[in-house]
C-alpha cells in the first residue's frame, strides 16, 4: 500500500488538532507523524493521548516522534534532560559539556525507555527514531577542524579504549569515527527491540504489530551520524528505513538529488526486506518554487519508494523560524503531487 504522510506539530487545543487532521486527510495524507517532544511527555501527555485518538478516528496511521529529546533527534525543541542531567552530557573533544546526551550514557539510555514506555500509552502504529546522532557543530567548522567532535565523556572513553586498545584521542580519526557510529547503531537498536518486547503488555497482553522507522541524516554520516546505513538496515527490529534529502534555496536539480538518495533507500530497503521511505522538504520553500515539491515526490516515487512524507503540515507555517513563503500553496502543491502518486495505484 501507498503511504504518504506529513508531521505535525505547533498546537495541542483538541478542536484544531481534529480540524487539521482532516485537512491532513483531505490533502492526501494517510499518516501523519506526531511529536512527542519532552515538553509533551512531562506536560501533555493525556493531550497527546487524546490526539491519538483523533487522529486514529479519521483513520490515519499515527507516528510517534522523540523531538529533539536529549538533543540526539532532530527537531526543535529543548531537552530538559541535558539542564538537569549534568552527567549525561556529551563532552567536547576539548572537554566542554555540551547540550546532548550521550548516546552511550546508561542515565540517558534509561531516560529513553521511559519515554518510550510513555509514547506506548499514546497507541502509535509507528516509532519514528528521526535523524539520531552524536552532538554537530557546524558543517563547515567540523570538516576545518579535526578536534570540532563529540563524544569524548567518560563512558565513551572508556568503551573506546576497551574496544581499540589505546585512550581515545582528541584528534579525529577513523576509529573514533567508526565508535560513534556503532554506538549510534546500538543504541538505536536497543530503542528498536524495546519498542517491539514492551507492545504488548501495553495492549492488555495481546500481540500488536508496532514498527519502527528511522531517519538517516543524508549528509556525510562521518560527522556525527551513521556512515553506513546497511548497518542499521540489519537491525531485525528495524521495519522503515528511510532519508529526508532536502534541498537547499536555489538548487537546480532537485529531481537527481532526491533519485540519488531514493535509488540508496530502495536498494537498501529491497536488500534487507524493509520499507523505504524519502522525506520531502515542505519548509523554507521560496515562492515560485513550489513545483519542485511535485518534482521531489515523483522522483522518489518512480525510484521505486512507496512510503513518501513531508515536513511538515501546512508548509511548516505555523514555525518562523521554518516558515515557507506561501504555505498554504506549499500544503495544497504536496496535497496534488500526493494524489498524482495514488492514482495509478487505485486503479
Ligand atoms: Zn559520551
Amino acid at each position: 500500500m501507498l503511504k504518504t504522510g506529513v508531521s505535525y506539530f505547533g498546537s495541542r487545543i483538541q478542536r484544531h488538532v481534529k480540524e487539521d487532521m482532516q485537512d491532513i486527510k483531505d490533502h492526501n495524507c494517510n499518516f501523519v507523524v506526531h511529536t512527542f517532544s519532552e515538553t509533551d511527555l512531562e506536560f501533555y501527555k493525556g493531550t497527546m493521548k487524546e490526539i491519538v485518538e483523533i487522529s486514529h478516528g479519521l483513520g490515519l496511521e499515527v507516528w510517534v516522534d522523540p523531538w529533539a529529546v536529549g538533543g540526539v533527534f532532530g527537531g526543535e525543541a529543548y531537552s530538559k534532560f541535558v539542564a538537569v542531567n549534568l552527567e549525561a552530557r556529551e563532552i567536547s573533544a576539548k572537554g566542554e559539556s555540551l547540550p546532548a546526551a550521550c548516546l552511550n550514557n546508561a542515565q540517558f539510555r534509561d531516560f529513553m525507555l521511559s519515554w518510550i514506555d510513555a509514547a506506548l500509552e499514546l497507541k502509535p502504529d509507528v516509532f519514528f527514531w528521526d535523524e539520531p546522532h552524536f552532538y554537530l557543530y557546524p558543517l563547515d567548522q567540523m570538516e576545518r577542524d579535526s578536534t570540532l567532535w563529540a563524544c569524548r565523556c567518560e563512558v565513551c572513553r572508556r568503551e573506546f579504549k576497551k574496544r581499540f586498545g589505546y585512550e581515545m584521542p582528541v584528534e579525529s580519526n577513523d576509529d573514533i569515527k567508526l565508535f560513534k557510529e556503532d554506538s549510534i547503531i546500538d543504541f538505536l537498536k536497543t530503542m528498536c527491540e524495546y519498542v517491539k518486547n514492551r507492545a504488548p503488555k501495553t495492549e492488555n497482553q495481546e500481540p500488536r504489530t508496532i514498527k519502527n522507522a528511522v531517519c538517516f541524516l543524508p549528509f556525510k554520516g562521518s560527522l556525527g551520524g551513521i556512515m553506513d546505513w546497511s548497518k542499521a538496515a540489519a537491525i531485525k527490529s528495524l521495519d522503515i528505513i528511510g532519508t529526508d534529502p532536502y534541498w537547499k534555496v536555489g538548487e537546480k536539480d532537485v529531481g537527481s538529488l532526491v533519485r540519488g538518495f531514493s535509488k540508496k533507500i530502495y536498494d537498501l530497503a529491497q536488500e534487507y526486506n524493509k520499507e523505504g521511505q524519502i522525506w520531502i522538504l515542505n519548509f523554507r520553500i521560496k515562492k515560485g518554487t513550489h513545483k519542485d515539491i511535485k518534482t521531489a515526490v515523483m522522483a522518489a516515487h518512480k525510484e521505486g519508494i512507496r512510503n513518501i512524507a513531508a515536513w511538515s503540515y501546512l508548509g511548516t507555517g505555523c514555525m518562523s523560524y521554518l516558515a515557507s513563503d506561501d504555505p498554504q500553496g506549499v500544503w495544497d502543491t504536496l496535497g496534488e503531487a500526493f494524489f498524482g502518486i495514488q492514482k495509478p495505484d487505485s486503479l
